[in-house]
């Protein structure tokens, strides 16, 4: 392993350092984030003015390649910014999905003049695309979709239900997963598509979150007719699509999310407990401090394994599932320690009125959601188990059934 930058990926952390700064504040700055103080409507209009800035200063679609408008860099740079956009309060999370998985999916499958009509735009920031696979039943296990999609001459016309989508509330594409062959294993029934997110018959409900937010929605579909030329790879194939859109959030290996032990050593410099004495002084929290420490250590040598890999032009492999099992169930363990240490603050989780901007409250509502987004922790755990250590796979009961002969409990 080598942790050290080359001259090159060090002149361009310097160039995107340079960049962020005239274009967002550091997240060391007093001030509440963007997310907190700006209303979603404003917060949405200054992700797309930061995304058209990033396109016009070099520094979106970095590891594309040229002629698809993107810049022709490696895949480390990508992970270089996303280490130095992480340090400042960057509104980058609406065009995550889109820019990370959909519009890669649409580089690798869409027809040429397709590209050339949706690439541009959405890196520029001006259309937002979502991201329609999981359903109320099929979440982890996604190949068991039912919204099905059926053919009549040049149109497929589209029935059923998604959930959790993260952002189909404003976004104007998306790229969806629907079921066009019950007769067929499950995995083997399964086409993609893009879709214009305006279509008639969608109806898009926000889902309310305990965080006061509404990030992700229900989306129904009711005859809702996609072109046949807006199926991506072949038909039955879209399985191996599917695996292509997944892959590409492997890359998100950059930044950090939440407050980590860091913070916390803070809040237990400045907290007393009952005695008297700072919290920092409590043999119990010291060792849970020590804890805390070691796995930030080994999360952060796994991260630079990663680095590595992509520096080399390797591909991470599937051990980069051992990261986000760490980092999510870190994150849920420092916030509730943390906000039991504040006492009758913890419960308060306005920005302005809880300490340390309740950056702890905060990451309390979202950890449970770090744990299930991009595969739960058992989810993780069988592909660790399996793809890492060689262990004997899952049971899988209905590997070669028909999908319309499994058993579905009505
Ligand atoms: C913040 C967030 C954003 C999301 N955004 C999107 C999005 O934009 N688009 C989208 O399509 N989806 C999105 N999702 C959905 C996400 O992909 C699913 O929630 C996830 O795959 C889990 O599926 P599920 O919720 O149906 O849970 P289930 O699959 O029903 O799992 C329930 C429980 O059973 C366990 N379990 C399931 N199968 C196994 C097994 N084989 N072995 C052991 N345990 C198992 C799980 O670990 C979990 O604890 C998002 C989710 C979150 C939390």
């Amino acid at each position: 392993m080598d942790f050290n930058d080359t001259p090159e990926e060090a002149a361009f952390r310097a160039k995107a350092q340079a960049f962020l700064n005239t274009v967002a504040k550091p997240k060391s700055d007093d001030s509440a984030g963007l997310a907190r103080t700006l209303s979603d409507k404003d917060y949405l209009k200054a992700a797309k003015a930061y995304q058209k800035a990033k396109a016009e200063a070099g520094f979106a679609g970095i590891t594309w390649a040229k002629e698809q408008g993107g810049q022709g860099h490696p895949p480390i740079f990508s992970v270089i910014f996303g280490q130095e956009e992480a340090k400042f309060d960057a509104p980058a999370a609406p065009f995550a999905i889109g820019l990370g998985m959909c519009i890669p999916t649409m580089i690798a499958f869409a027809s040429d003049a397709q590209k050339q009509r949706h690439v541009g735009p959405a890196l520029k920031g001006e259309e937002i695309w979502c991201q329609l696979f999981s359903e109320p039943s099929a979440g982890s296990d996604v190949a068991g979709l039912k919204t099905k999609a059926v053919r009549d001459g040049d149109t497929w016309t589209v029935n059923g239900q998604k959930v959790w989508t993260s952002g189909a509330h404003y976004s104007d594409w998306g790229i969806l997963l629907v079921r066009t062959n019950p007769d067929v294993p499950k995995h083997k029934g399964l086409t993609m598509f893009f879709l214009d997110m305006k279509s008639p018959g969608i109806d898009v409900r926000p889902i309310h979150q305990m965080s006061g937010g509404s990030n992700f929605n229900e989306v129904y579909f009711t005859d809702v007719k996609i072109p046949h030329a807006q199926m991506l790879g072949a038909e039955g194939a879209g399985w191996n699509v599917a695996l292509v859109t997944l892959m590409n959030e492997r890359l998100a290996v950059g930044g950090s999310s939440g407050p980590d032990y860091k913070e916390v050593l803070d809040l237990a410099r400045n907290i007393t407990g009952a005695d008297g004495a700072a919290l920092l002084q409590d043999k119990a929290f010291r060792a849970k401090l020590a804890d805390w420490y070691v796995r930030a250590e080994g999360y952060k040598l796994g991260k630079y394994r990663t680095m590595t890999a992509l520096s080399k032009g390797q591909t991470p492999g599937p051990e980069s599932s051992i990261g986000k099992i760490i980092n999510a169930n870190q994150m849920q363990d420092i916030a509730n320690s943390a906000i039991e240490a504040e006492d009758h603050y913890g419960i308060i989780a306005d920005g302005a009125s809880a300490p340390m901007d309740a950056a702890f409250q905060q990451a309390f509502m979202w950890a449970p959601g770090l744990r299930i987004a991009g595969g739960t922790d058992e989810i993780l755990k069988n592909i660790i188990a399996e793809r890492v250590l060689g262990l004997p796979q899952d049971v899988r009961v209905d590997k070669d059934v028909a999908y319309k002969d499994l058993p579905t409990g009505r």
